[in-house]
Parts: C-alpha cells; sequence; structure tokens
C-alpha cells in the first residue's frame, strides 16, 4: 500500500490547526513533517520528523494525544506513533509546504481597515495571530477570543490583570484588531487609563464634556489599558461609571487591564469594583520558558532575524519577560550590525552579560507548597488528594492542583502527572483545559482558585 506522506501530513495538520492558535500552530506544528508511515497489520506506525529536539519535545510532551487522535482519524485506524528529529526534507515543492498564518498581517489590510485602525488608536501589529499561547497566558487568551466573538455578549467586561509586560496590551488590542478587520465600521476605541483621565480633565476645562461623553459613551467596544491609573481620581472615576453603564447597557464591550484585580486596586469606588467582578477577570502570569521561546521567535522573524533554536533557547533561559526579550532582540540586531558579529553563540552569551538566571524556569514556589494548600483549602488529606478516588470532592482539587502545577509551577505534563499520584501526562492535559473552561463560566471556582493562589 503506497501512502502519500505529504497528503496525509497536511490533511492532519489542517485538522491540528483548527485545535490550536495559529502562533502555537506555526511555532511547533510547521515545523514538522511525516517522516514515514508502514501500515503492518491493522496497525499504523508513523513517524513525525521535528526540525529540532526542542520542538520534538514540545510536542510530545503537550500535543501527543491531539497529534495521535488526528492521524488515527486520517488513517482511519489505530496509529502508533513516535517523534524524530529530522529536517524536512526539502524539495521545491515542500517549499509551499502549509501556510504560516503568522505574519499574514503585514501584507495588506485594506485601506478602510487602516483608517479604522487609525481612527481606533490601535497599533496593527499587535494581533491574535502573532501571541504565543501557553498555560500562563491561555484563560486570558481563550476569554479575548471569546470576547472577540461575540461583543458585548461573552464577559463583559473582561478585566486581564498581571504584571508588567506579560501581554495585557497586547491582548487587548488584538481584540479590538480582530473586530474592526471584520467590521471596519465599528466604533472602537484604545486608550489608558492616563489618556480617560486627560480627556476628562480637558473637558472640563474648556467645557467640552459633552464633545467627551460622544466619544465614549456611544462605542461598541471600548479597550481601557491599566484602569488602575484611575483609581483615588473622583471626577474620573465618576465619569467612567457613566460611561461604563452607557456602553454596556446600549450592548457594548468593554476590556479592561491593570496591574492587579479590582479588589486590590485601593482607592477604587466600590461601584466601579462591583461592575468589574461582575464580569469576566483573568490573570495573566509571567511567560515560562517554553512561551518565552515562541515569543522569541515570533519577535526575531518580526524583525527579519531567524535565529537557530539553540540559541532561541539561550535567551529564553536567560531573560524572564517579554519586555526584556524585546529590549533584548534591539541590542542584538543593533550589535551584531556594528561589530560585523554573525549570531554566534558566543556573542548571544556576551551580549546577555553576567548575573542572569540559569534555569529556564521561573519557580516561585515548590511543588510540595501548592500541594498542602489544596489540601489546607479543601481539608484533604495528601494521600487522597494524589490518590485513586474519582469522586466529585476528591477528583475536582485534583485537577486544579495539576492546572495550578501547570501554570503557576510551570511544570511539564509529565512533570505534573508523576507528582499527582504517577498519572498520564494527558489526564493532566485534560485537568487543565477542563479548569480552565469551568474557571471561565463558573465564580466559585475562579474564587477558590484565586484564594488558593494567596495560599501558596
Ligand atoms: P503588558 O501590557 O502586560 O505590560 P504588553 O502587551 O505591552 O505587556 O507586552 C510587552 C511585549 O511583549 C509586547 O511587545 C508584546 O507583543 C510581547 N508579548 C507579551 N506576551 C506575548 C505573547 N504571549 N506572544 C507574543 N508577544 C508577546
Ligand atoms: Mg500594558
Amino acid at each position: 500500500m503506497n501512502l502519500d506522506h505529504q497528503s496525509i501530513w497536511n490533511d492532519t495538520l489542517e485538522s491540528i490547526k483548527v485545535s490550536v492558535s495559529p502562533a502555537i500552530f506555526s511555532t511547533w506544528f510547521s515545523q514538522t513533517h511525516l517522516s514515514s508511515v508502514n501500515k503492518e497489520g491493522k496497525k499504523f506506525i508513523a513517524e513525525v520528523g521535528c526540525n529540532s529536539t526542542f520542538v520534538k519535545n514540545t510536542i510530545e510532551t503537550r500535543y501527543f494525544g491531539l497529534v495521535q487522535n488526528t492521524l488515527n482519524k486520517i488513517l482511519d485506524g489505530p496509529c502508533n506513533l513516535s517523534f524524530i528529529v529530522k529536517e524536512k526534507p526539502r524539495r521545491p515543492a515542500d517549499e509551499k509546504g502549509v501556510p504560516s498564518p503568522l505574519f499574514e498581517e503585514k501584507k495588506g489590510g485594506s485601506e478602510e481597515c487602516q483608517r479604522a485602525f487609525s481612527k481606533a488608536r490601535i497599533r496593527p501589529g499587535y494581533t491574535f495571530e502573532n501571541f504565543a499561547v501557553s498555560s500562563s497566558n491561555q484563560m486570558a487568551h481563550a476569554a479575548a477570543e471569546a470576547v472577540a466573538g461575540s461583543l458585548g455578549e461573552a464577559y463583559n467586561p473582561l478585566f486581564i490583570w498581571g504584571g508588567v509586560g506579560v501581554g495585557k496590551t497586547h491582548l487587548m488590542i488584538a481584540v479590538g484588531s480582530s473586530v474592526l478587520k471584520i467590521s471596519p465600521g465599528l466604533r472602537v476605541l484604545f486608550c489608558t487609563g492616563e489618556d480617560f483621565t486627560n480627556d476628562i480633565v480637558e473637558g472640563i476645562r474648556n467645557k467640552t464634556t459633552q464633545v467627551f461623553r460622544d466619544k465614549y459613551r456611544k462605542l461598541n467596544l471600548l479597550l481601557l489599558d491599566d484602569i488602575q491609573f484611575i483609581a483615588g481620581k473622583d471626577a474620573v472615576q465618576e465619569e467612567f461609571f457613566h460611561t461604563f453603564n452607557a456602553v454596556t447597557g446600549a450592548g457594548g464591550q468593554i476590556i479592561l487591564t491593570s496591574d492587579r484585580p479590582p479588589s486590590e486596586i485601593s482607592r477604587l469606588e466600590e461601584r466601579l469594583k462591583s461592575r468589574f467582578e461582575a464580569g469576566l477577570i483573568v490573570d495573566v502570569a509571567p511567560p515560562d520558558f517554553e512561551l518565552r521561546c515562541a515569543i522569541i521567535q515570533i519577535k526575531s522573524k518580526e524583525k527579519g532575524l531567524d535565529l537557530p533554536m539553540d540559541i532561541v533557547q539561550l535567551i529564553a533561559a536567560n531573560l524572564d519577560s517579554a519586555r526584556k526579550i524585546e529590549g533584548f532582540l534591539i541590542r542584538l540586531i543593533s550589535g551584531a550590525k556594528i561589530r560585523g558579529a554573525s549570531l554566534t553563540t558566543e556573542f548571544v552569551e556576551s551580549l546577555l552579560g553576567k548575573g542572569s538566571e540559569k534555569n529556564g524556569k521561573i519557580i516561585k514556589a515548590k511543588p510540595q507548597d501548592v500541594i498542602e494548600a489544596i489540601a489546607k483549602y479543601y481539608s484533604l488529606g495528601k494521600r487522597a488528594l494524589l490518590g485513586d478516588s474519582r469522586t466529585r470532592p476528591v477528583a475536582r482539587p485534583r485537577q486544579i492542583l495539576m492546572y495550578l502545577l501547570r501554570t503557576q509551577l510551570g511544570l511539564t505534563l509529565e512533570e505534573a502527572g508523576r507528582l499527582v499520584g504517577n498519572r498520564d501526562h494527558t489526564t493532566v492535559m485534560h485537568a487543565v483545559e477542563k479548569i480552565t473552561q469551568l474557571a471561565m463560566s463558573d465564580v466559585q471556582i475562579r474564587e477558590d482558585i484565586s484564594k488558593i493562589k494567596l495560599g501558596i
């Protein structure tokens, strides 16, 4: 039986593409090919070639089940799957391969779109397509996509909070940008808490508050970045309260970002807090190692740099935030130009300098701390928590445990599975997905998770 590798793999990738974000697809799956596939008895034996060990390890640990299920369906039979490190054979026909959705952005956008973007004060470079997703931002990303898909209906407001440079502004603008691409006629506006404040002050000073109101209250989508800035400013909070009510009352959507959750913004009016809490509050944690690698790949490609995987990993292991990564890449490019140096590992190391973290993960707490915090919160024995019982009162906390081990500590699926009673990595994957979904719809779970986090 002659199996056409290329078309089997193309079909598999097409199907995988709908299950993962474009950035994940482009970062990992576009670097794979079907190296061999044979039929032995009723089973297929397939080998997937990956461009590097890193790609292999990532796909193996995070997407094994997805690839396996998809291949089973495409081949219409069970398949024994393995991954190997092997460059894709370069044939002219391959060049087209599977289209990478990542950078199609830049090619165009109609004039109408461009006008709509500048009117909305939206930077065109921040899209869902070039936003990499991992466990630390998965929930915020899913919520943002849901909001973009049904303005004013999914979660209103959507409140995204987290530290500096974790991608809050990027994600918020991505919603605006995806909405405007489809409907350039919608009234969308991006502004910071500071812009909003300045506009009001000006309105009051020049007696043009009506102009201000016309501008803000009739929006279909208001993206207000760094809302914490308005705390403690009475007139601004008052105006924002009415803006909020007018926009949401007319079916419009509001997205807010902040460096902390509403409950922790001091001098934020209670009525605003309660409005925010009635929507969806999601946090974005600092990027783990894998995510930093993906961000480096995206940003370096955007700057026209094609970095080999070992250099990508070296940078990711030494810089812990996306902001630092951006700054570093700029230095890297100009450094290489000025010194005429090529991008060798030594050169990158010398630019990274001393005093960098040597481990690839940002570990804040230890797994034992998380296990203890959950056992305590649910008054469960550790043995029960890590054991075999599948009853709801134990199974749900156990899923939350796996979720937190992945998202807060950045453990791999394998590591998390091993710690939680030697479970399989697919069980962990399922738990993370389940809790992510639940946390979006269930206030109680969200509250439980944030209280547990405080106890870690
Ligand atoms: P924040 O608003 O949380 O401080 P930004 O949205 O300004 O962070 O992100 C800082 C930089 O890092 C931006 O250039 C952004 O594109 C990039 N960045 C952050 N997270 C991601 C991500 N997940 N994928 C791609 N780029 C990211
Ligand atoms: Mg920001």
